[in-house]
């Protein structure tokens, strides 16, 4: 096959590189922010990648998607007030808006032209953008976490690109004690936090020190695959501002749940709760 025919993400730090055979590229453009780049693909649907990195693609963002949202949801006792930072495919915000119980939910992306290109080329992902209760917001979400009235959220999605950029001060610790400071007692926060096999020393250590010095005292990782990630195995970081056991969640809600998903279930998030053997040193200590 022609290399033309091909989109390939190098991951030179892994030494390894993931391709997707495609059929046409559909859309460039520099936004004020990032490259944004959609392909067709032969074999997943279209693909959305942002400077060079794979964002999502059709067939398989639900496992991100899905494993971000609901664990979280599943384990704060009653969440009405939600904020995603980041998260402009509008994926996530369906997600959240599965939860009959969130009464408002608040997307803040520094970029809109995410937010168009995914309604013209993932209009599925964008389903909820007219939901009553959901809020589009194009801003800095730093400045935004910033500015919020304490106490006042109940959980916090920060969907992000990688820690370069735009986002790098979403992963440091002022960002987590201004989320610290937004949530109300029993508040949650959850980051995607890369891949256990190639970040645990390094981006997942990180968020396991920011978060603490954010002022979180309960620190819990989920693990579950994404395909089109750096090596396919993927972590989210949930935060507790209480004493909260963050394996402890609404099991029987969850098992119970009045909507349809395509990966998480009750079994799945008690399943990507548990802790590999070399995950333990970071992991189970906190
Ligand atoms: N699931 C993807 C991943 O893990 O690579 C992330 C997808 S989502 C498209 C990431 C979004 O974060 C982008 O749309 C980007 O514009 C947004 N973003 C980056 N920095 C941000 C910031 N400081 N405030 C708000 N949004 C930000």
């Amino acid at each position: 096959m022609d290399d033309k025919h091909w989109f390939t993400e190098d991951y030179p730090e892994a030494g390894t590189a993931f391709s997707l055979r495609i059929r046409a590229k559909l859309h460039e453009e520099q936004t004020p922010f990032q490259k944004l780049e959609i392909y067709e693909t032969e074999h997943w649907g279209n693909l959305m990648v942002l400077d060079g990195c794979v964002m999502l693609t059709s067939r398989d963002n639900f496992t991100y998607h899905e494993m971000m949202a609901h664990p979280v949801l599943f384990t704060h006792p009653d969440p009405k007030q939600v904020v995603i930072i980041g998260g402009g495919d509008c994926g996530m915000l369906r997600e959240v808006l599965k939860h009959k119980a969130v009464e408002r939910c608040v997307q803040v992306d520094i970029d809109e032209r995410v937010t168009r290109a995914s309604e013209r080329f993932f209009p599925e992902l964008c389903s909820a953008n007219d939901d009553p209760r959901a809020k589009l917001l194009f801003a800095d979400g730093l400045d935004y976490m910033r500015r919020l009235e304490p106490g006042s959220v109940d959980v916090v999605i920060v969907d992000s690109t990688d820690p370069v950029g735009p986002a790098e001060g979403l992963f440091g610790t002022k960002f987590m004690a201004d989320v610290w400071r937004a949530l109300g007692d029993d508040g949650l926060m959850v980051q995607q936090s890369e891949s256990p096999i190639l970040h645990l020393d390094t981006l997942l250590a990180d968020v396991y020190t920011a978060m603490r010095g954010g002022g979180f005292t309960q620190v819990r990782s989920l693990q579950f695959p994404v395909v089109g990630y750096p090596s396919g195995w993927w972590s989210a970081t949930m935060a507790g501002k209480g004493d909260v056991d963050l394996t402890a969640f609404r099991e029987t809600d969850a098992a119970a749940k009045p909507f349809a998903t395509e990966y998480y279930n009750a079994a799945m998030h008690r399943a990507a709760l548990a802790i590999p053997e070399f995950c333990k040193k970071l992991m189970a200590d906190r």
